[in-house]
């Protein structure tokens, strides 16, 4: 029989794990990339003689696939994904792919933040436990590549919005929605109902066996859910109401209830603090609750947590005041529940690229917790006329060293110095990891 033939759109990490899986099961794989390939993945390629190609797209080794996987950065509106589509050839992502080789059971967490750090929570909680679980998305090695290399019964996956508009039958037993606000427009007509659509994806295979755990206080989710009745058995959490079926908050307490087993949590044993990480933590409970997880095992994983680089991440405290690198905070949302978490005055430092930001939502957080605004970006006129009349003082600057030494000079004993941008970061830094990283190394060197 003759070899299916596989082409892998983006040479990357999820294009080379695929790729990897793709030649073990069989195929005949070729992965071509418009830009460039990294060294370390060529080497790869090399070594397990797949056949690849940077810097072009050569249709003719392009056309001739049975099945396409397409790297989740590749936009549908590419003309070569277009041909492809128009051509009755599948264009898929790499979990839809990699899901076909394994029988492990599959969490997969999606939302417009708090992914990651869902994500790594119910990882460590299941490990806790002593599953034998791998933990994939934007986080280490791609989830194809250890379905090839790993025998992990159970898998934790960050699943991104384009990731989701490439599953065909791609179905997590648990699937999580943390929220829904406003991002990546762009890639979805600038539409935020498409936005929604495509997170809602992860789980419009679900039947009644399989559970959504989802955020009950975030109206986007609520009516979908109420438009759109998925199969799936809904696993609600809220800070704000009483739940019969699900997790909420009584008197300092998280109450979880699934199929009549409870499970109490006081929130102030949890290990992340603000109320945004008590809702990532109600939804890893929820899974491990459904995985039969021990209580005990629960409590002690919540409370135990390490954290996350760059999430509301406690760096120092110099002379008494805690500096906090939030840098991951690359929208509004984000860092609404930052300046919510924060107890003290702040010294607040925000900006870079705006996505085009309404900063009226914090207005009532600024003007009630933070007592200087450290501006850091190329362009922050927009942060200066949201926010002039809120604040008493405002300086601008132009670099991370400039900023951290300014808010060392304005923070009082007691007081908090936060990074969280509510931006993107490649006006002055390469990427969300270097300026945490450099805020981090200016602190130290205080
Ligand atoms: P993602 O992977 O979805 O980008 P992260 O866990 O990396 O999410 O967190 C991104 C930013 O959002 C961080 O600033 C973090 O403190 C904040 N955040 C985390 N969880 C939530 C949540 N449930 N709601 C809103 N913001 C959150």
């Amino acid at each position: 029989m003759q070899k299916q033939r596989l082409v892998i759109l983006g040479g990357g990490e999820s294009g080379v794990g695929t790729a990897i899986l793709g030649k073990q099961k069989g195929y005949e794989v070729f992965v071509s990339d418009k830009g460039t390939i990294k060294t370390h993945y060529k080497n790869v390629l090399n070594q397990f003689e797949i056949e690849w190609e940077e810097q072009q797209h050569t249709e003719a080794k392009i056309l001739n696939a049975n099945v396409v996987m397409k790297s989740p950065g590749i936009p549908d509106t590419v003309p070569l994904v277009k041909q492809l589509v128009a051509n009755g050839i599948p264009v898929i992502s790499e979990i839809e792919f990699a899901a076909n080789y394994t029988e492990a059971t599959i969490v997969g967490i999606t939302g417009s933040n708090g992914k990651t750090t869902t994500t790594m929570l119910t990882n460590h909680v299941l490990q806790q436990a002593g599953l034998n679980v791998g933990m994939a998305g934007n986080i280490g090695d791609s989830f194809a590549k250890q379905v090839a290399e790993e025998n992990y019964t159970s898998y934790v996956l960050e699943i991104s919005s384009f990731q989701l508009d490439g599953i065909v039958d791609f179905k997590p037993h648990i699937a999580v929605i943390t929220n829904i606000t406003p991002d990546h427009l762009d890639r979805y007509e600038y539409k935020f109902e498409n936005y929604i659509a495509s997170k809602f994806r992860i789980a419009m295979n679900q039947t009644s066996d399989d559970y959504l755990i989802y955020d009950a206080d975030d109206e986007v989710i609520v009516n979908w859910l109420e438009k759109h009745p998925v199969q799936s058995t809904l696993i609600p959490f809220s800070l704000q109401k009483k739940l019969e079926n699900g997790a909420y908050i009584q008197d300092k307490n998280i109450i979880l209830t699934i199929q009549n087993k409870t499970i109490t949590m006081p929130t102030d044993s949890l290990a992340l603090e603000g109320k945004h990480n008590t809702k990532n933590a109600m939804a890893a409970s929820a899974v491990a609750q459904l995985l039969n997880i021990r209580k005990q095992t629960i409590r002690e994983s919540m409370s135990g947590f390490q954290g996350v680089e760059h999430r509301l991440e406690k760096v120092l405290k110099i002379q008494n005041v805690q500096y906090i690198n939030d840098s991951k905070a690359t929208n509004i949302n984000a860092t609404y529940y930052a300046l919510e978490s924060m107890t003290t005055q702040t010294v607040w430092i925000v900006g870079g690229v705006d996505k085009g930001n309404d900063y009226s939502d914090l207005l009532p957080l600024v003007h009630e917790k933070v007592k200087a605004i450290i501006c850091l970006g190329v362009d922050n006129s927009k942060i200066i006329e949201s926010f002039g009349r809120v604040t008493d003082l405002m300086v601008e600057t132009t670099s991370m060293s400039e900023a951290v030494k300014i808010a060392h000079k304005i923070a009082e004993k007691g007081e908090n110095v936060l990074l969280s941008p509510a931006c993107a970061s490649f006006d002055l830094f390469e990427n969300y990891e270097d300026r945490g990283t450099q805020f981090k190394n200016a602190v130290r060197s205080l």
